[in-house]
């Protein structure tokens, strides 16, 4: 096990005039199971490659537990990547390519028996080890990439996307096996989603890239309950920001004053609440909103409201939302516990 650390980590491709990543610095504890998070384009991909050694970065290092691996050739780094796309090698069979790391560094053909037996195990595959690739589903292609880069017991395993290719019934099993297999080998992982769900739901910290920077890193919670930015808060699904001043425990803006929970710096800012933290009926911090419409979503209902000029959105269970008629006035509470005060957008 060994903490992985990325200082001031930037990277250029040849002609493009921004840095596809720009001076990451991240710290990944040992044997924490980290999700990088982003968009599509924000540097996660050029990440992970600077990581695994395919690409070198244009300044920066990356230290594995406490010595740098940047010089390294890839495959002396210890660490080992999956690809979203499995890449088998389609002329072995699943046996052949769980061992084919093993072969390569010599092992005797009984060690590697049991070792490529114990994995397939591991990775539910047993009694499929002498298919071909060709012959698996994309799941079982999945895990046996996965038993692919585990038998070589690398330091760092990096997972690229490994539950998009999936149908959703399958991801919930591949989230656990990942759990799973992370929680037995305790080797420190690093899975690459550009989906918010899928890295709160897998990892127990989470890095946020927008646009090749750093947005934000912290245990999944803090995402929705302390965003950094505006931006981190929309990428989480914030919609509600109220320009105002905190001062005294109290938000000032358009909606009148709002009591604050304890610890929110004084100033300009935005005031945010998530969708889902606004009720209907009476309770602190009262406002009187006109319905603006309301939106089935199938397990919750947006309801779209009006309160002193401001528009906010609330998401609330559909039965709750059946009495809401498009056109009223309706009781509107923000329960201080739930607000959270950004700095203003630049
Ligand atoms: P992500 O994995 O988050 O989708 P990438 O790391 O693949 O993002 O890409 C980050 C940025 O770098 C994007 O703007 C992308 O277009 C650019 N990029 C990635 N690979 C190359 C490349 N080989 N040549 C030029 N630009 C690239």
């Amino acid at each position: 096990m060994a903490a992985l650390t990325l200082s001031g980590l930037t990277k250029r491709y040849g002609g493009t005039s921004q840095a596809a990543l720009h001076r990451l610095d991240l710290s990944i504890a040992s044997g924490s199971l980290t999700a990088l998070l982003g968009p599509s384009g924000s540097g996660k991909t050029t990440t992970m490659k600077l990581i695994a050694g395919l690409i070198a970065p244009d300044a920066g290092d990356i230290r594995l537990g406490g010595r740098s691996i940047r010089d390294l050739a890839p495959e002396r780094r210890g660490v080992a990547m999956v690809f979203q796309n499995p890449l088998l090698f389609p002329h072995l069979t699943v046996a052949g390519n769980v061992g084919f790391g093993l072969r390569m560094r010599g092992l005797p053909a009984d060690r590697i028996a049991s070792s490529v037996a114990l994995m397939l195990s591991r990775v539910r595959l047993t009694g499929l080890g002498d298919r071909r690739p060709g012959q698996l589903s994309g799941g079982q292609q999945q895990r046996t990439a996965l038993a692919r880069a585990l038998i070589l017991r690398p330091d760092v395993l990096l997972l690229d996307e490994p539950l998009s290719n999936l149908d959703p019934s399958l991801r919930d099993e591949m989230r656990q096996l990942i759990r799973e297999l992370h929680s037995e080998t305790g080797i420190t992982t690093l899975v690459v989603t550009h989906d918010q769900t899928e890295a709160v739901a897998l990892a127990d910290h989470v890095a946020l890239l927008l646009d090749g920077r750093l947005a934000q890193a912290g245990p999944p919670e803090t995402f929705y309950q302390r965003p950094a930015t505006q931006a981190v808060a929309r990428f989480f699904g914030g919609v509600n920001f109220i320009p105002g001043t905190a001062r005294a425990g109290v938000f000032d803006s358009a909606l009148g004053p709002l009591r604050l929970p304890a610890g929110i710096a004084e100033g300009a800012g935005l005031l945010t609440i998530r969708p889902e933290a606004l009720r209907f009926g009476p309770g602190p911090n009262p406002l009187i909103a006109r319905v603006e419409g309301v939106t089935f979503l199938g397990t919750q209902s947006r309801i779209d409201l009006l309160a002193g000029g401001v528009r906010l959105q609330a998401l609330t269970d559909p039965d709750a939302a059946s009495d809401l008629v498009r056109g009223s006035d309706v009781a509107v509470t923000l329960p201080p516990q739930a607000l959270w005060v950004l700095p203003s957008a630049p």
